[in-house]
């Protein structure tokens, strides 16, 4: 079973976004927790998280992948802006658990001229702070594109912050196809090749999601600019044998190209008729 699915506003509730899936014929999806720009968040309502637990189960839905709003910077130089940022890390983990098992996505974060070496002892820090051993959410980091001084854009730097974490049963990897490409990963000619690499250098077993994105720009370019499936440089054909490689075909992929509502179903349609199952 191909568990595909993209982002999806979440200001009206998970109910809603259980019902705007199973509209695109995702079986998965992402939603921020909060507001992306800003970090404000609602109150979670238990009889819509309720109702929403019933579709998930009925249309057999797979693991959601959530995503920290894009102003935690954990590693920011900013005393205020990483305690920010702890603060909302805290709080997500405890609104995660309405939704029990499901995957948090966030960006490692800048260091904004401290180093990386900083940074990754300012996100290990943090998160060995915030983890705790109940909790049923499994925290992801991001790999970068490189844009800036965005830490977690090579696997050395992932594994970096993972080894420095204690909870690590708590942690795991998502791949953004955009930004491995734009990090330099050759991908599209050489994905075996990235997977043994990411394998020896992480472990594959940390491996727990995929975003699928093409890329506005050609390999190494560190910008970070998401395109839809075959408009990039990237191209369907490479997308669709990561979607169908052994070791990936089992996770939950996520678009996040500039789409509205029906190229999302399109590309989701594109890769369910591209998708051998087992
Ligand atoms: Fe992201
Ligand atoms: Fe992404
Ligand atoms: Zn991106």
């Amino acid at each position: 079973m191909l568990y595909i699915g993209c982002h999806l506003p979440s200001s009206k509730g998970y109910l809603s976004m259980g019902r705007h899936a199973v509209s695109l014929d995702a079986n998965t999806f992402a939603f921020f927790t909060r507001n992306p720009r800003g970090g404000s968040a609602k109150k979670i309502n238990s009889s819509d998280v309720e109702s929403f637990l019933k579709l998930y189960e009925k249309h057999k839905f797979g693991t959601l992948v959530a995503h920290a709003p894009y102003t935690m910077n954990l590693c920011s130089s900013n005393p205020s802006i990483r305690e920010f940022g702890r603060n909302m890390l805290a709080d997500d983990m405890q609104r995660m658990e309405y939704t029990p098992g499901h995957y948090y996505n966030f960006h490692p974060g800048s260091h904004v001229g401290q180093g990386v070496q900083t940074g990754i002892e300012q996100i290990s820090d943090a998160l060995n702070d915030i983890l705790t051993p109940t909790q049923t959410t499994t925290v992801l980091l991001e790999g970068m594109a490189g844009k800036g001084s965005e830490i977690g854009s090579t696997f050395e730097e992932l594994k970096a912050i993972l080894d420095r974490v204690e909870l690590k049963e708590k942690m795991g990897i998502c791949l953004d196809t955009c930004h491995l490409w734009e990090a330099g990963y050759n991908i599209v000619n050489n994905l075996e090749g990235v997977l043994e690499e990411f394998d020896r250098i992480v472990g594959i077993e940390y491996l727990k999601a995929m975003h699928l994105n093409d890329s506005k720009n050609p390999i190494g370019a560190h910008k970070d600019r998401h395109e839809k499936i075959g408009e990039g440089y990237i191209g369907t054909d490479a997308l669709i044998k990561i979607i169908n490689h052994p070791i990936l075909k089992k996770l939950p992929f996520i678009l996040e190209t500039p789409n509205d509502d029906d190229g999302y179903a399109n590309e989701i349609s594109l890769m369910r008729n591209n998708y051998t199952e087992w």
